[in-house]
């Protein structure tokens, strides 16, 4: 046998090693004089050997099926690493956990004091199927199809002990998933069970199979049969067998079961199961698809016993202390019912705190330094082991992972969801692969040496679809890493087109652009300050005494470079100069994609490129009706179409088309050598293009991004009108001017929806969200809101969107905000963000209803009418009771005209029927009112409709 690893294994089972094992730990045989092929057996047990530490220690890898915990297997596992190891835990992306620094004689007494708990770490390394798990809230949550806890034992117990199973070409990773959501990771298993209901009603389980992370990444492939829970165990043991028959022994790097099923075939393995399962398997040609986003598993969530509760925890890149294992033990008894379950985004939960004990809970696992509320940074952040403890990493990367976020902070950099995850070596222990930023250690060589350095992947996808990451930057030394992160989001921040994403943005690019390799140019020394005497030291590390002042080493603090600018014009973090000739840099010419804008800034304005025809064209960036970036537009033939409103536009010249006379400038360009410039700042028509103040001072427009928000309260507001109150603490949701709305992304009857409801609250509090909606009895998603949806529940939502929007930077002009109905939530963000920032702006509000009981926010603007001599309030009634005193009747065009003062000197929003808004429209343009000074909210009345 050419492969030398199946030739010790035949010598020797990896179980058979324990009896030396027990000789080993009585001699305390030092590691170097452990046969090697002993060591490597010892996997078999759950201990590795870390040649790197000194002395020589192991770890310990504990399986959890399921990821199930006891509180008294934690205590065990805490006091392990508390008695013999360093006192730290790691919690893996298989939702195994690791006891790190045991010595060699402690291994015989860490293995029966696992034993007596009902703990094992057999087989959890080397040529053995690894940890089987399937959502860690698996039997607990709401909405799940199917409990899959009992499946994964079951799995389990097939190999679990068995000589034959423990002796496979390669390892195997094996998931069973519940819930309908599948995460991504579903898709780099050897074998994936992903449950689903069918159009009969049943949950079966879709296949998937032949999925590797690691040196060879690839995507499972779907095995196109639909498998009963009852048959996931036969099907999984046939794989086995076809694993143990026909895999490759061959060569190790081609031993994955990916390179069997890439050899015999997606058609080989059916023929296989067709042979060896008593019973045919029921075929299913559609495929399972990829969840829409990660999994959120930490904040409270509702079980399916709605008095109970699980809380989620946040372990900062999966590393706990013997300390806070032992306390959530004694919490989980003391708040819960003992069970634990640790996730595979490297986090830790206590299930079955009952209602009143929430508070509680989560004030103990503060006590312990754990949190319910997850930083950002470190919720989209994940590392493996890295040279502290494993053998074959060729770098650092919890240390660094955590420098990495530290400096992000420091930036104010937001990641929205960006997850960043960091292997020390190819083996992709924490996934780069499929991370939207995926680094991967390498050496790099430095001027005379070598340094840690991590080469860089973009656009792995985990939301949506399923993609591996694209090479961006090779050998990137770890020092530069902040930076490049930096320059990467904020080019995706203030490039993407609407509603794409960092990991679309981004492969999209990276389809036409070559991988570069960081140079020693690339490459900045280090500059370290004496804080005694402020010497400066260029240099690798500071000097061991100061030149300057003779203090020692320890005084030398490193300085910090300076943060890219938010704005940079060019990717590759140029400064773009005016050349002689008045062109400057705008955009790689590969930025620019036929059929597709780009929004550049240079010299601190923004502009719009397009390609037509294969030439470069470049016009003001904004549309002069309300702003909105032309560059996000349509194009067709030529033809530019505003996001917004529909202004068209000659995207080649600027003349405006529809409506006509309100045409953009154009400027020239150039393309030179791969680059784009442009004659900033003068227009083709020869003047110079000078900012108006207000525009220069404008408010950017918030991207939209999407997040999971809890519901804190829902309030109701009148005749079946709620007003669902989110927490939207951390800003996960940027909301930067009154009357935009977001969508709500809902689950109803297994099929997801998306809703748009106009916020109410201000964005000049952007820590709460409030969507006040109206009940469509024939909608399904406000029905769902209103009767499944409650303090606690958390709601996705994306946002935010529409140029229906108040922009104190824009419009100084007196408001009249005409509104009927529901139509009134834009109306009043605006008018509490008039309040909130203390801007007398004059407003004339006409507001029309049915009855008393319609009369939304009534109360509050009869406040704000008693307390601002500039807001004037009407309200008119169509069905008011006897007693209303105010005004009778539907609003109409002629009644608001004859109120309004000064009509041609205001600014109108609009929100309300379409009829009506039309009518009062061609009024007010007929009574001289600009069209740029007229507001409407067409989205809303749709929305009313469908929702
Ligand atoms: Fe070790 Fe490499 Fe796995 Fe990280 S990715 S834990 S460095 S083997």
């Amino acid at each position: 046998m050419g492969n030398p690893v199946e030739a010790w294994k035949a010598e020797k089972h990896g179980f058979d090693v324990w009896s030396n094992v027990l000789s080993y730990a009585a001699a305390r045989t030092p590691m170097n004089d452990i046969d090697s092929a002993d060591l490597e057996r010892m996997k078999w047990h759950g201990f590795f050997y870390r040649k790197r530490e000194k002395p020589q220690r192991y770890m310990n890898r504990i399986r959890l099926p399921a990821s199930e915990l006891n509180a008294k297997q934690a205590k065990e596992i805490a006091y392990l690493a508390y008695e013999f190891g360093h006192g730290i835990i790691d919690i893996t992306t298989r939702a195994n956990v690791q006891v790190q620094g045991l010595p060699l004689e402690n291994i015989p007494e860490i293995a029966s004091r696992l034993e007596r708990v009902e703990l094992s770490s057999k087989q959890t390394g080397h040529d053995n199927i690894r940890n089987v798990f399937g959502h860690p809230f698996s039997g607990l949550m709401p909405d799940e199809l199917v409990d899959t806890r009992q499946l994964c034992h079951d799995v389990t117990a097939l190999f679990m002990g068995s000589r034959d199973y423990a002796d496979l070409p390669r390892k195997m990773n094996v998931c069973i998933n519940g819930v309908s959501s599948h995460n991504a990771h579903l898709w780099t298993q050897d074998i994936s069970f992903l449950a689903n209901r069918d159009e009969q009603g049943r949950v079966m389980f879709h296949v998937l199979i032949g999925g590797t992370q690691g040196q060879n990444p690839h995507l499972a492939r779907h095995l196109p049969v639909f498998v009963a829970a009852e048959q996931v165990v036969d099907v999984t043991r046939a794989i086995l067998d076809l694993f143990r028959a026909k895999g490759s022994r061959e060569k190790r790097n081609k031993a994955r079961f990916r390179f069997l099923v890439e050899e015999i075939g997606v058609s080989g393995v059916l023929q296989w199961l067709e042979e060896t399962l008593p019973y045919p398997l029921e075929p299913c040609l559609r495929e399972p698809v990829p969840a829409a986003s990660n999994d959120e598993l930490v904040g409270w969530f509702r079980q399916r016993d709605a008095n109970l509760w699980t809380m989620g925890l946040s372990v900062p890149l999966g590393r706990m202390s013997w300390r806070q294992l032992e306390g959530l033990a004694v919490l989980a008894k003391r708040w819960g019912d003992g069970q634990l379950r640790t996730t595979h985004e490297q986090g830790i939960a206590v299930a079955n705190i009952p209602n009143g004990f929430k508070d509680a809970a989560a004030t103990d696992a503060a006590a312990l330094g754990l949190s319910v509320q997850v930083d950002p940074l470190e919720q989209n952040t994940m590392a493996c082991t890295g040279t502290q403890f494993c053998n074959i990493a060729v770098t650092e990367t919890k240390g660094h992972m955590f420098q990495l976020i530290e400096n992000l902070r420091r930036r104010a950099l937001k990641l929205h969801g960006i997850r960043i995850h960091m292997s020390g070596c190819p083996s992709s222990c924490a996934q780069h692969f499929t991370a939207d930023i995926g680094l991967k250690g390498v050496r790099v060589r430095r001027l005379l040496g070598t340094r840690e350095g991590f080469d860089v992947f973009l656009g792995g996808g985990i939301a949506g679809r399923v993609h591996m990451g694209l090479p961006y930057k090779l050998g990137v030394d770890v020092d530069q890493l902040p930076t490049l992160i930096e320059e990467v989001v904020t080019e995706y921040y203030t490039r993407h087109r609407a509603g794409q994403s960092f990991s679309a943005y981004w492969r999209e690019k990276l389809q036409t652009q070559d991988v570069s390799k960081a140079s020693d140019g690339d490459y900045q020394t280090a500059t370290w300050i004496c804080e005694s005497c402020e010497f400066l030291h260029l240099g690798e590390d500071p000097p061991i005494f100061c030149p300057s002042c003779a203090g020692l080493r320890r005084n030398f603090a490193r300085i910090e470079e300076e943060s890219t600018e938010q704005n940079e014009s060019s990717s590759d973090g140029d400064e773009a100069p005016i050349r002689a000739d008045g062109f400057v840099f705008a955009a790689n010419d590969t930025d620019l994609v036929a059929a597709q804008g780009l929004t550049v800034s240079v010299a601190e304005r923004d502009y719009a490129l397009f390609r037509i025809d294969d030439k470069v064209h470049a016009i003001d960036s904004e549309c002069p009706h309300e702003g909105a970036p032309l560059a996000d537009g349509e194009i067709n033939a030529g033809v530019v179409t505003c996001p917004w409103h529909g202004w068209t536009f000659n995207a080649c010249n600027g003349c405006s088309i529809d409506p006509t006379g309100s045409d953009v400038r154009r400027y020239e360009t150039q393309v030179e050598n791969g680059k784009i410039f442009i004659r900033a700042g003068k227009s083709l028509s020869g003047q110079t293009t000078e900012l108006e103040p207000s525009q220069a001072s404008r408010t950017s427009l918030a991207r939209p991004s999407e997040a999971g928000l809890t519901v804190v309260e829902v309030l109701d507001e009148g005749a079946d009108v709620k007003t669902f109150r989110m927490d939207n603490s951390g800003g996960k949701v940027s909301l930067d001017l009154p009357g935009r709305f977001v969508n709500v992304c809902v689950t109803v009857d297994g099929e997801k929806m998306k809703r748009s409801f106009t916020v109410s609250s201000s964005p000049s509090r952007p820590e709460q969200i409030d969507l006040t909606i109206k009940l469509n009895p024939l909608g399904v998603v406000s029905r769902h809101l209103f009767e499944s949806v409650s303090a606690g529940d958390e709601l996705v939502i994306n946002g935010p969107h529409g140029g229906f929007v108040f922009n104190p930077d824009r419009h100084s002009e007196p408001l009249v905000l005409v509104s009927a109905g529901s139509g009134i939530t834009p109306m009043i963000s605006i008018v509490r963000f008039l309040v909130d920032r203390g801007l007398d702006v004059p407003v004339q509000f006409f507001y029309g209803a049915r009855s008393e009981e319609d009369n939304l926010f009534g109360e509050q603007c009869e406040t704000w009418r008693r307390a601002r001599d500039s807001f004037r309030y009407e309200v008119s009634l169509s069905a008011g009771s006897e007693a209303w005193r105010g005004s009778r009747g539907r609003l109409s065009t002629e009644s608001i005209l004859q109120q309004v003062e000064r009509v041609g000197e205001n600014r109108y929003f609009l929100c309300g029927p379409n009829d009506f808004m039309s009518e009062f429209d061609s009024a007010l343009q007929q009574a001289g009112v600009p069209a740029s000074h007229i507001h409407t909210e067409q989205f809303h009345a749709e929305s009313l409709t469908t929702s």
